[in-house]
This record gives C-alpha cells, sequence and structure tokens, in this order.
C-alpha cells in the first residue's frame, strides 16, 4: 500500500463540462436548476480534501430522488469525464502504484471506487477527488459501507513505521503464513485504528495469507537453490537489499517485501527448505 496522487484537474469544472456536454432536456435542466446546490458540495468537498479531512462533508442527502437518478446517469465508465479522470489519475502515478491496487496491494488496477459511496453521495458520482483507481475485489467488498472505515490514500498519510507483520509455521507439514497488525506505539493512534478497520473490511489479512499461499513455491525454490550450494547467508543478504529495494516503490508496509523478510529469518523457513 502507498499513498497516491489525486486528480490534477479541476473537479467542478470537469463536472460542469460533462454537463455541457449533455444533450438539451429534462435531465439537463433538472441539473442546471440544481447547479448551486451541486457547485456548493463541489466546493466543500474541494475545500475539505485540502484539509485532509472529509467528515464535514458528510451526512448531507441529495435534495431529491430523481436529481439522483440523473446525477448517477452522468457517471458510466467509458463516459468522456470518467476515461478523462481515469487517464489523469493513471499518468500521475508511479510504474508501482498505478500497475496494483493501494487498497490492497496485491490485485492489479481495474476499476474505479468512490471513496464516497456514489448510491449514498450521488453529486460526487464525476467528483475526480473521489475517485480512487483500485481493483474490483476491494470495491466490492468496500461497497456502499461507512467511508470512515477506509484509508483514503489521498489524504491519509501512511506511516514508515512497521505495523504489518507475518508468523511462519509448519501445518501439515507445511509452511503456513499469518498475517497480523501491530503498533509498536510509533503509529498515531487513530491512523493504526483506520489501519485495522480498513484491513478488517477488505478482509485483508486472509487476502495476504491466500496471496503468499501462492508465490510461496517460486521464493522455495529460489531459497532451496542457494542452500544447497551453501549459499545461505548471501541469500538472505540479497533478499534483504531486495526488500529494501522494492519498499521504496510498493510501500513500507507491502506484504510480500514483509513476509520475504519474515521468511529469510525464520528458523522454521530454513528448517523447512533443509528437509526438502
Ligand atoms: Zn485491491
Amino acid at each position: 500500500m502507498k499513498n497516491i496522487k489525486p486528480y490534477s484537474g479541476d473537479s467542478k469544472v470537469t463536472y460542469d463540462e460533462a454537463v455541457n456536454r449533455k444533450k438539451g432536456g429534462a435531465q439537463k435542466n433538472l441539473l442546471l436548476k440544481n447547479a448551486a446546490w451541486i457547485h456548493g458540495r463541489y466546493d466543500l468537498y474541494h475545500k475539505h480534501f485540502l484539509s485532509l479531512n472529509l467528515s464535514p462533508v458528510l451526512s448531507v442527502l441529495c435534495p431529491t430522488v430523481k436529481l439522483k437518478d440523473v446525477l448517477l446517469s452522468m457517471y458510466g465508465y467509458n463516459a468522456k469525464a470518467v476515461r478523462d479522470i481515469r487517464s489523469d489519475i493513471y499518468k500521475r502515478q508511479s510504474k508501482a502504484t498505478k500497475e496494483f491496487c493501494q487498497y490492497c496491494g496485491i490485485e492489479e488496477v481495474g476499476t474505479m471506487d468512490h471513496f464516497l459511496p456514489k448510491e449514498e453521495y450521488p453529486e460526487y458520482a464525476l467528483n475526480g477527488e473521489n475517485l480512487f483507481p483500485c481493483c474490483s475485489k476491494c470495491n466490492d467488498l468496500k461497497g456502499e459501507k461507512d467511508p470512515s472505515l477506509f484509508l483514503n490514500l489521498y489524504l491519509d498519510q501512511l506511516p514508515t513505521t512497521q505495523y504489518l507483520f507475518v508468523d511462519i509455521g509448519i501445518q501439515n507439514n507445511d509452511l503456513s503464513f499469518r498475517f497480523y497488525l501491530h503498533n509498536d506505539g510509533k503509529i498515531d493512534a487513530a491512523l493504526f485504528a483506520k489501519i485495522e478497520t480498513h484491513f478488517k473490511e477488505l478482509d485483508l489479512l486472509d487476502r495476504m495469507r491466500i496471496a503468499a499461499d501462492g508465490a510461496q513455491t517460486d521464493f522455495i525454490y529460489r531459497a532451496k537453490r542457494e542452500f544447497i550450494k551453501g549459499l545461505q547467508v548471501d541469500f538472505v543478504s540479497i533478499v534483504q537489499d531486495e526488500v529494501k529495494y522494492n519498499k521504496q516503490y510498493y510501500g513500507d508496509n507491502h506484504w510480500r517485501y514483509v513476509w520475504e523478510d519474515a521468511l529469510v529469518t525464520s528458523p522454521v523457513f530454513w528448517n523447512y527448505v533443509s528437509t526438502l
């Protein structure tokens, strides 16, 4: 997981342009009639986005069901405004963060999440600051849940301290992994509480275990090859260098590098490799 850069355009302008592109008719008239309210909502979002706290934007209802329906219809995955926002956000990211969903760090990006759910906040369906590239698994799990349960990786600055750990064990003669979260006291308590709810709601500890289960064969093979050559110590130091390097790009608490680091320093792992 890593912080990512938000949309660089002016969301309100992007929204207005999308309205202007709409053909005239009842829907467009309804949007124009409610322009003051919608613009006010965009201004409020942007103001609190800049102050890194969206709480004052929450709990406001869209005035009518009809307006809600029209606002929601503005968001289509292939609509020009959505394509422009997606391409702008994508271009602004590093290679590492554009490929993988930063909510989980496991799956590839395939969709856009509305950080404030669009069913509840339809006025932000097209708001670039409210759109977050992610994988469909995270998007489904996040759904319409309370946004305050999740990290907003535009706004919440991730700690550089380690908070994700993994225990290496043996179960039925195979390696087993148990990821867990721990705050050694260096991470602000409110931020750590949000990391915990984010992990819980997106089922991340279990999804990371499954990802590690899938990645283990290649890693064990590499370790075994060096072990046979008597190069275990060198292998440990190479992996630790790789981990340090990769954490800069993928995040200090990326599951794969936390896991590789734990493996090479685990007596359980080396004992397992020696028996293969
Ligand atoms: Zn994801």
